[in-house]
């Protein structure tokens, strides 16, 4: 497992092509907890992200990713804008200067995007929150030094799922209160998307 500059651009274009497919997906799972915009939020942010990375020549995926975060930040709006910033920033820092990213650096630098969040928006485990498939996802590569590819799709998506019977007690979804119990959490899907296209990134690299 290993990742070069082009792996990285591979994971974003899927990621956003997951975004883009999702759209509808993701704004019905907010329009049940929370304000009707994720898809929108997401969909508009991956898509900037890939208009204005497409072209530039980057060095490294820390430069490449820190564009990432810059424009997550300042397009996707809402709550998980600036999450999803902080946890592609935290990225960028850990790969600094590395050409090519080994599987102790995803490791690492999902452990980063992780705490990031984490203290970003002052949450942990089990809120009901996209931190809820970081967390597992990390899980996943401390457990095991060659994690297989699949398998981080897999925890994604199992993780995603496991939200449903969590009550929020963070961002929006936390005014549903136990009516938040019962629907999958939509920052959780959109972390599923991104976790799911870097798992198809690694098998093609
Ligand atoms: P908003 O809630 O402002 O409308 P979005 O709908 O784009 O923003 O994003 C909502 C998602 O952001 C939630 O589903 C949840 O996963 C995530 N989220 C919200 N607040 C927090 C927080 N404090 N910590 C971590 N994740 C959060
Ligand atoms: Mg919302």
């Amino acid at each position: 497992m290993k990742l070069q500059l082009n792996d990285i651009r591979n994971w974003l274009e899927l990621s956003n092509q997951l975004m883009q497919e999702n759209r509808s997906y993701l704004i019905e799972l907010d329009q049940a907890i929370g304000d009707s915009d994720h898809g929108i939020n997401m969909a508009r942010g991956f898509q900037e992200v890939i208009t204005k990375t497409q072209d530039q020549n980057y060095q490294t995926p820390s430069d490449l990713l820190k564009d990432v975060a810059m424009t997550l930040m300042s397009k996707v709006g809402g709550a998980a804008g600036p999450l999803y910033g902080t946890a592609f920033l935290k990225l960028s820092m850990a790969w600094k200067d590395k050409n090519e990213i080994q599987v102790n650096d995803i490791k690492e630098g999902l452990q980063a995007g992780l705490d990031g969040i984490k203290q970003r928006g002052k949450a942990t485990t089990g809120e009901k929150t996209m931190i809820d498939v970081w967390d597992p996802v990390v899980q996943l590569f401390k457990d095991d030094e060659n994690v297989d590819p699949s398998t981080i799709e897999e925890t994604a998506k199992r993780a995603m799922n496991d939200t449903k019977e969590l009550k929020a007690t963070k961002g929006r979804a936390s005014y549903f209160k136990e009516k938040s119990i019962g629907h999958i959490d939509p920052g959780s899907a959109s972390s599923y998307y991104i976790f799911s296209a870097l798992s198809t990134s690694i098998k093609g690299a």
